[in-house]
């Protein structure tokens, strides 16, 4: 088996126009995409983004039909503290074979927003960091952790200022997706376009002095041409760290790829 891209989004999501057929292209094997859902999101004025379940099922069914790729069911939950229970009753009947799990927002802005640029750093990280934790302690769904950075994409700090400062709420995190046997993602939009590289390296070592074995490429593609975006480069910076392989999440099971 080939491994997958594990994060990308479709015209299910509220920020992307992208057709499943333009993905289908490279003619995956498998093919995931994960679609955002976000409760009262700031990026969509505060109303819920949630990809619609009936048709993203029906879709999937139709497209079963025409290609020879196997189809799994993805979602990208971007969690609020305190919105835990509310997203675990609506998947109890909205089965996915795979979960990624974010923090996007804090129920006033996204950290992506040009308002963070007006905070202060370390409080505006220091926040975001304990909603991961808190999410993480509250939420036992999730697969894979997405973009750990998300919330300092916006913030220039140097790995060293970084550790110094969030080591120990990182190290809570990461033993928190361990405990829980989630992997690890490297994101691709991270790697290229907000250049945390070292930051992922720093991250990397960290991860797997507590144990963490399980990693996951998702180049967070909301086009097709993004379809596993520096998959190459993320391999090879895996590798670095002596990692043997990457984990593909195939409904309920999940598969060891080696690099
Ligand atoms: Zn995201
Ligand atoms: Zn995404």
């Amino acid at each position: 088996m080939n491994y997958h891209d594990q994060h990308l989004h479709t015209y299910f999501s509220f920020d992307a126009d992208e057709t499943f057929e333009n993905y289908l292209k490279y003619q995956p094997e498998y093919f995931v995409s994960t679609e955002h859902f976000d409760l009262k999101n700031p990026a969509e004025n505060f109303q819920d983004s949630i990809p619609d379940y009936n048709l993203y099922t029906k879709k999937i069914s139709e497209l079963e039909q025409s290609f020879p790729t196997k189809f799994l069911k993805g979602i990208e939950l971007g969690i609020v503290p305190g919105q835990e229970q509310e997203i675990i009753d609506y998947l109890s009947t909205r089965p996915y074979d795979l979960k990624l799990l974010s923090i996007h927002q804090n129920g006033t802005f996204d950290y992506m927003d040009d308002i963070v640029l007006s905070k202060d750093k370390i409080a505006v990280t220091t926040e975001y960091f304990e909603a991961m934790t808190h999410v993480l302690t509250n939420f036992h769904e999730a697969d894979i952790l997405a973009h750990f950075d998300y919330g300092i994409r916006r913030f220039d700090f140097t790995v060293k200022e970084f550790a110094e400062h969030f080591e120990d709420q990182l190290s809570t995190v990461f033993k928190k997706v361990i405990e829980k046997e989630m992997a690890l993602e490297l994101n691709s939009k991270s790697f290229v376009k907000y250049q945390k590289e070292s930051l992922y390296d720093y991250a990397i070592a960290l991860y797997q002095n507590l144990g963490g074995k399980y990693f996951s490429l998702g180049s967070d593609a909301h086009q097709a041409a993004d379809y596993q975006l520096a998959f190459e480069e993320m391999s090879a910076k895996l590798k670095a760290h002596h990692v043997k392989s990457l984990t593909l999440f195939i409904g309920k099971e999940r598969v060891q790829i080696p690099l």
